[in-house]
This record gives C-alpha cells, structure tokens and sequence, in this order.
C-alpha cells in the first residue's frame, strides 16, 4: 500500500470537528515543558495501530533532522502510517496534540514529512526542517480517517428496509465522542497508622450516536458485533471509541468486543429461528422439510416476485423477513440455523470453520428418535450428527440442484421427520451476474419450480429460509458485509400439507 501518492497543497485547519470554524483551547509548549512526554499513538482508520514511547530502531529506519537549534531523531511519516496498515490509500490525517490543539493534514503529499522525537515539543511532524504546526506539538495522537472506506469496515446502521449509513473509528476520532471519567475501583495501601485509598479511574471515550441518529431511533436496536454476538441495545449500554474500533458495553462489562453494526428497529425474526421451528414441529411429532435457498436476499424475493420470477413462492402466505447472522456468509448461517444460536456461540464464526461447537437440530432428532436427512451439494457445509446425502452434477449441466431436487423426492416416500434441502445456484448466479441480474432472475424461477415440486410432494410442515442475501458489485454480486442486502433474508413457515389441499 502506497500512502500520500497524491500532491495536494497542504492544508492545516484548527478544528474541533469537521466544520474547521471554530478553534479549541490549547496553549502553546513552552521552554519549561519538559519532562515527560507521552507516547504518540496512530489510530483511527488503520488495521495495526501504533503506540511509540521511543523511536525503536528495530523497527525504523531513524534519521536525524536538524530542528530548530538542534537535532532530532525521526521517522518518515509514510513508514510510520505503513506500519499501522491504513483501511484506504485515501486517507486524512488528524494530528492530537496533548493539550487537545489539533492540525488536520488533508490530501497532503506526505512524503517530505516526518515525524521527529524532541525534547522540547515531544513527538512533532515536521516538513522538511519545518515544523507542520505548531498547534500540534507535544503529538500525542496521529489518527488516521479514511476518505473512501473500503466495503464492511467501520460499523454499519441499517434498519431492515434500507442501508442508512457507515461510520469509521477514524470519523469518531475526529468529532464523535465525549470523554467520560469513569471510577473503575480503588485500591488500598495501608500505611504505618491509616489506610490510604486510592481512587482508580478509566478515560472512557463515548461514541456521540445521538449526535448521527434520532435518539428515538435507537429505542428499539439490536448491536451486531464482529464474532455474530448479537445484543438487544439497553438504555444503559453504551458504545466506547477504541483506537481502531468501537466496542459496546453495559454496567463493568465490555459485551462485544468490535461492534459491526446496528440494526434499528429490526425485524422480529432472525436465522437461529429455524432451530426453534423445526424443534416445536419435531416435538409435537410433525414432520417438517427444512428448504434453505442460499443467496436469496429479501430484496431479490420481492424484486423476482414482483416481476413475476418467483410464481409458486409468490403464491404461499408473505414470507416475514429475518435477520441473517454475521458475517452473512453460508457456513456461519447454515450453522446459526441448525444450531439455534448465534456465531460467538456456535464457533462458527467464519468462512473456514467446518465444525460447531454445539449440536445441530439434527442431534435433537436422533435424541427424539426420528428419522432425519441432509440433501446437499457436493461438499456439504459444516459437520452434521446425521450422514448427508451429497449430490454431485450427474448430467453434467453445470448444477447440481436438480439432482438434490430428485433426491429429495425420492426420499420423500421414506417416512423422514426432518429433511433439510440446500439448493445453491442463486448465490452462484449471483456472485457471477449481481443480486437482481436478468440471470439471477432466471435462477430463481427455475429454484421457484423445484421449491414448488418439493411443497406439493411433503404432507408436513416447510420452513423455507436463506442464508444471506446478495448486493451487486462492479463485476457481479458479493455478500459478507454489514449491509441491508446481505443481512435481510426472507423466512416463510407454513404447513406443507394445507397449502395444496
Ligand atoms: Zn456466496
């Protein structure tokens, strides 16, 4: 990754925020400001981030500059920020100094620039022999703010009809928190005739979401973090800026470590309800066909129903819509849907992770005693208590979905309690063409006929749920991000035997 290839004239704002019109209080670093200087963090928009107490010489390559009277030891800014690994190649730096005075260097060329060690200022940009500023001496952050943030960085806030918008640790950093003094116990030290206590407090920086969203919006949220945790936001919960990510926490606890996103006002259902739903039916001894059709967003059903591509899945009762588990992927989905528990608590946190740490519905139905299959693609997904069924293209058409609809159906005469079916060639069409591509449409019709000759064979009940949605891209479709499309699947439960009576 290659930092500040673009030369802009540099500009330095004294800001408090973005709007640049108003100036913070700070004071200028005296002669008699020596001592002890903090260390210099970069944070913000950046994978690694940095803490210094020194310039190390293992780990750069120290120059020395002459600096006012005398010489000082730095570093090329570039090598620094390289370091940190920024999350764009398009970056704004804000530079902290530590009496909160603070420069903003924006589209700079960054390459004359380094970052010198004094002992009369401390930690100092300098260009050149030339200081930047000399509103930020005494450095006490670099906070880098990426100007383009890459897709699924930062944390989303989506509510379940539309994506409203991202923010990145690096945009909290420059004016989105309140710092907060927070007693975080106290110790005792006995003395020779008393006992002194000592009263230890953290700095908490509060993420400000009031300061992006309605406040009322935030009544009703669930907090989505990087390992699938999902928490219903308390009134008491709050979310804390870290150097490069926020975390959320309630009371003493942190909850989630690295929060991806929000949901507002979300749907009533999420993907661990297909474990609560084939476990009531198994239960009260009801047959139930489990049909998960990978890669159908909610917003590609209503597009292919609408357009009249869906015709049999438009015709059963309006399928609900239900918060898929992050990352939306289908290991991590399959194994949220079978398990009935979310991500952090499956193991099956991500793309890779072949087994869960719980048992699947499917242990529950040899416990119970009944008769259960998996009717798969080639490989399967994630390990199941049962042998499944795996399909590979016998007619060499490209699709192995019509050999795992036939083989449904043949097992359809053998008396199975639970039959769970993954059809795969929307996804497939989807990464290749996009989420709503004419031939995305195509698939799901066909996918639409083989859902309707399974519905009208089983005399039971069908819940019929995806794993994850779509968006479209440049060159087709992804999915894997926090983002409305991805995360909002469609959910139908209804009783098969009825619906073609
Ligand atoms: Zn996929």
């Amino acid at each position: 990754m290659s930092v500040g290839l673009r030369t802009v004239m540099l500009t330095i704002v004294l800001a408090a925020g973005l709007a640049g019109v108003f100036y913070m209080g700070f004071s200028f670093a005296g002669e008699d400001s020596r001592g002890f200087i903090p260390s210099l963090e970069v944070v913000g928009d950046v994978q690694d981030p940095l803490v210094l107490r020194e310039l190390d010489e293992d780990a750069f390559l120290i120059e020395t500059v002459h600096l006012r009277d005398g010489t000082a030891r730095a570093v090329s800014l570039e090598d620094l920020l390289r370091k940190a690994v920024p999350r764009s190649d398009d970056i704004d730096l804000l530079l902290v100094g530590d009496d909160g005075g603070t420069a903003v260097l924006s589209g700079v060329d960054l390459s004359g620039m380094r970052v010198a060690l004094g002992e009369q200022y401390g930690w100092e940009v300098v260009n050149g022999e030339h200081p930047v500023s000399s509103h930020a001496r005494m450095l006490r952050e670099i906070v880098v703010i990426a100007g383009d943030l890459p897709p699924g960085e930062g944390i989303g806030l989506i509510d379940a009809n539309s994506n409203l918008f991202r923010l990145s640790a690096g945009e909290l950093h420059r004016g989105g928190y309140s710092v907060v003094m927070r007693q975080a116990g106290i110790s005792s030290v006995a003395g020779d005739d008393e006992e002194l206590a000592v009263s230890l407090f953290d700095r908490e920086r509060i993420v400000d979401l009031e300061g992006f969203v309605d406040p009322s919006a935030l009544d009703l949220a669930l907090v989505v973090g990087d390992r699938g945790e999902v928490q219903l936001l308390r009134g008491d919960g709050r979310f804390l800026l870290d150097r490069n990510r926020i975390s959320y926490a309630e009371g003493e606890d942190v909850l989630i470590e690295e929060v991806r996103g929000l949901v507002l006002d979300p749907p009533d259902r999420m993907i661990t309800d297909v474990y609560r739903d084939a476990q009531q039916f198994l239960q009260e001894e009801e047959p139930v066909l489990l049909l998960l059709l990978d890669g159908l967003g909610y917003h590609q059903y209503v597009e292919a129903a609408e357009g009249g591509h869906a015709p049999f899945l438009r015709s059963l009762p309006q399928p609900e819509k239900a918060l898929a588990a992050y990352p939306p992927v289908t290991p991590v989905n399959f194994a949220a849907a079978l398990t009935g528990v979310t991500p952090d608590q499956s193991g099956v946190t991500r793309r890779g992770i072949r087994t869960a740490e719980v048992p699947t519905i499917f242990d529950l139905s040899l416990q119970l005693g009944r008769k259960a299959t998996a009717i798969l693609g080639s490989i399967g997904v994630i390990g199941l208590e049962i042998d499944p069924v795996l399909c590979v293209d016998k007619n060499s058409d490209g699709s192995t979905d019509d050999e795992i609809r036939d083989a449904a159906l043949a097992r359809f005469a053998g008396d199975y309690d639970l039959i769970l079916v993954h059809f795969k060639d929307i996804d497939r069409a989807g990464h290749d063409h996009g989420a709503q591509a004419a031939e995305t449409l195509e698939q799901i019709t066909r996918i639409d006929g083989y859902v309707s000759d399974l519905v009208r064979a089983w005399d039971g009940q069908v819940i019929i749920f995806s794993d994850h949605g779509m968006h479209s891209t440049g060159e087709g479709g992804d999915h894997g991000v926090f983002r409305v499309e991805d995360m909002i699947i469609p959910y139908w439960t209804f009783d098969g035997g009825r619906i073609h009576e």
